[in-house]
Formats: C-alpha cells, structure tokens, sequence
C-alpha cells in the first residue's frame, strides 16, 4: 500500500518525465518543473540508449519513444589507432539493440510522450529550496506534493538541500566534444558505432551515407568549466582535434574537417560521482544523474536513469514512503555504483599518457577479446524489471 498520492518532479531531462510517467502508471499524480524556459528541443549531442534503457521504458509502454527516434547500433567495433580491430562488442541477441539517439529528438520525444498522457512540465521553473513537502522556485513560486523527486542531473541542487557535505562531480581528465555531419564520401558503417583508442586520444563515429555522427574525449590535465571549454571557440577546438587525431587510421580528421563550427558540440569537461551517500531524506529522493552520475564512457547514464525512474515509482506503488525509498535504493544502488566504477576505468584507458599508452596498447587487443565474449560485459544489459511484480520491504 502506498503512502504517496502526489509527487513533484525537479527536472525535465531524461529522469524526470520518465518518472512521471512511471508514477502516473502507478497510480500517483506527478507534476514536473524544469529550470529552462522552453523544451529543451536545441539541445545538441547524440547519446546509445542501452538495452536496459529499453527494456524499463517498454515496463510502462513507452519504449516506442525510442524506436521512433535515433538509428539501431547493433555493436561497437573496438579500434587501435592502427587500425587494428580489436574487438566487436554486441548485446545480447535476445534483448532490442541499443539506439543511438540525438538528444534534442530523445527530449521532444519524451515530452509529447508525457502531455499524451496528460503529464504536465512546467518550464522556468528553478528550484532553490525545499521546506518539508514544498519545492521552491526562484520565480517566487511554490508546489507541494506527498514526494519531492529530485532529477536535476549532475550539478543536482536536491543533492544539496539533503546532503550539503554531497561530493562534488569529480573530473575524469577528459574533455568532450561531438557532432553530426554528412556522412556522404566516406565509408559507412551501417548500424556499428566504431571506437577507436587513438594515439592522443579517444574518437567514436557511426557512419551512413545520409548522416555521420562523431564523437570525441580528449585528455586534458586541469579540469575546463564549460564556459571556459567553449571561450576557446568552436574553430580552434576543430583544428586541435584534427590535429590530435592526425596519425589515427580511422576517419576522426575527415569527419573533423566537414564538420562546421556551428555544429560542434561542445560538452567540456566529463565528470561522474564514485557514490552519492545520501539518496533520500525525509520526503525527499534522488533520482538519475542525482543520484548516480556516470561518466558518458558508461553510455549508461539515460539508461539507468530511466531504470531508476521506473523502479522509484513500483516502490512507492507498493510500499508507504520511507520503506519505499529504502527499497528503492537496495534495488539500485549496488548495480549503478559498479557501472560507474567500470566507466572509470575506461576513463583511465582513454586517457592513458605515453608510457600508459604503450602498455595499454599491449594488452588491449587480449582485454578487449576477452570483455566481447563474457559476461563482464553483457550484465549491465540484461536487466528485466518486472513492473507487476510487488516491491518487498527491506528487511
Ligand atoms: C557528452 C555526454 C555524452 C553522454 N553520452 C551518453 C550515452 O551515450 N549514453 C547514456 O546513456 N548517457 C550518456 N550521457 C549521460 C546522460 O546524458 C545522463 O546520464 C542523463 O542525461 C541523465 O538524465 P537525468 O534526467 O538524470 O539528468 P539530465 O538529463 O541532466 O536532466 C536534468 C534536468 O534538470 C534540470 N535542472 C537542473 N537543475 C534544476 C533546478 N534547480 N530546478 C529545476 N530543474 C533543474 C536541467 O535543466 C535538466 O533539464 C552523456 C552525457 C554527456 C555529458
């Protein structure tokens, strides 16, 4: 039996209108306010929607978001900067493919998703403080519900309010840059992302003859913030990958060089959070980035937060609040804690120095043979959520 009737969600990324939908499935009446004015439709970048991801979207009928957006990946092709193909790591045959998926159509996606299912978003909406069961906005105004869900992403203000000594995101060393381009000319490669460890640094492209999608981690010692990343400009950001990449046997510089400043995406500096301690206090709960930020080396970070989502809304289905929350994060914690270690220790692969760099090439090609064919790799992927199943209580 569930304590909570009304919920207010902070946040309209990915988290938020999943959660939305998840706890309208489950009977409880959710609003959600986002800090941005408008949707965010000129949001840039393309991110893999993971099996998992599907998999707990399709537990509240809403996987046909994803397939209407975005293009199939069947796997991703592992590369030296060589040339070498080092291995092709796939998901498993009985599980929907991952999706790559531009950002901006998976938003505008999601959100006539919501508002067909009467959900509203309310926009300009910037939380700055929570009082109890009220959340309040910067616009002076206020809402209160039985639950206060907390999936404002990385930098999460949540996070503070129930936990001012939360850990700060932890820079990676990396830097993040991406694009779409025109994939005309160049070899495509049809529905396989390749990933090619380079000389300097890290390029990821998928590649069809209507469009190309690229993307790049470039080592950098001192953390950037992102306005300092993009005071650089766009223009001079291009000639430093182009020249990063320039002894890669892959495509990086050509796809590089059709891409125009106005396209780059500039992310700036990729960062996680080994473990958030505190995931609820009172009537209040994180979710998503929140609650788990992963670097994007996980390309799990959407897709566990919308497993988080949808699990959050069976507990407090079932459970009264604070049992709820507990088996909540018993559900959640353990597997999203170990993606976020496995992604830093790609990081640190990505961002290897000379000497790492020679020893990394050594053993990559037996690492990455071995990661293809175990189950180290296919876990993360098969992840069912059973939606009708009753939540137990923490013991
Ligand atoms: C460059 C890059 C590449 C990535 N690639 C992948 C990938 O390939 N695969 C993958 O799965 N993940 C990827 N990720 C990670 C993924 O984007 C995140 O894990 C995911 O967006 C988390 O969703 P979320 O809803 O928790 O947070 P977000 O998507 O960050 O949404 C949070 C929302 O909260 C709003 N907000 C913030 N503060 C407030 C406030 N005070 N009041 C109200 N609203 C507020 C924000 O405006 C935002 O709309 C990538 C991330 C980056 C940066």
């Amino acid at each position: 039996m569930s304590g909570a009737s009304t919920a207010v969600v902070i946040g309209g990324g990915i988290a938020g209108p999943v959660a939305a939908m998840a706890l309208q499935r489950a009977g409880i009446e959710a609003t959600v306010f986002e800090a941005y004015d408008a949707r965010a439709d000129g949001v840039g970048g393309a991110l893999s929607i993971a099996p998992n991801g599907r998999t707990a979207l399709a537990a509240i009928d809403a996987d046909h978001v994803i397939e209407r957006v975005g293009t199939p990946m069947a796997a991703m092709v592992m590369q030296s900067w060589t040339g070498k193909r080092l291995a092709e790591l796939g998901t498993p045959a009985h599980l929907p493919p991952m999706r790559l998926v531009w950002r901006a159509e998976l938003y505008r996606g999601l959100y006539d998703e919501v508002a067909r299912r009467g959900i509203r978003i309310e926009h300009g909406k910037r939380l700055t403080a929570v009082d109890g069961n009220e959340a309040r906005f910067a616009d002076g105004s206020s809402a209160t519900a039985d639950v206060i869900i907390g999936a404002d992403g990385i930098r999460s203000t949540v996070r503070r309010i129930i936990d001012p000594a939360a850990p700060a995101p932890r820079y990676t060393g990396l830097l993040g840059f991406g694009a779409r381009t025109g994939g005309a000319g160049l070899a495509a490669t049809g529905d396989k992302m390749h990933m090619v460890f380079g000389k300097r640094a890290f390029f990821g492209y998928q590649i069809t003859p209507a469009e190309a999608g690229w993307f790049a981690n470039l080592p950098h010692r001192e953390p950037m913030s992102a306005a300092e990343v993009r005071a650089i400009g766009a223009e001079a950001w291009l000639e430093r990958l182009a020249d990063v990449f320039r002894d890669d046997r892959c495509p990086a510089v050509a796809l590089i060089r059709r891409t125009s400043p106005e396209d780059l995406v500039i992310t700036g500096a990729m960062e996680d959070i080994p473990s958030v301690p505190t995931w609820h206090r009172g009537p209040v709960v994180l979710i998503g980035d929140a609650a788990h930020p992963t670097s994007p080396s996980s390309g799990q970070g959407a897709s566990l937060a919308i497993e988080s989502a949808v699990q959050l809304a069976r507990c407090l289905r079932d459970l009264p609040r604070d049992e709820a929350f507990a088996a909540y994060e018993r559900l959640r914690r353990e597997r999203v804690e170990r993606i976020i270690r496995m992604a830093e220790r790609t990081n640190s692969d990505k961002a290897a120095g000379p000497v790492a760099r020679v020893l990394r090439d050594l053993l990559m090609p037996v690492a990455m043979r071995l990661l293809a064919n175990s189950e180290k790799w296919a876990w993360q992927f098969d992840h069912p959520i059973d939606w009708n199943s009753p939540v137990r209580p923490v013991a």
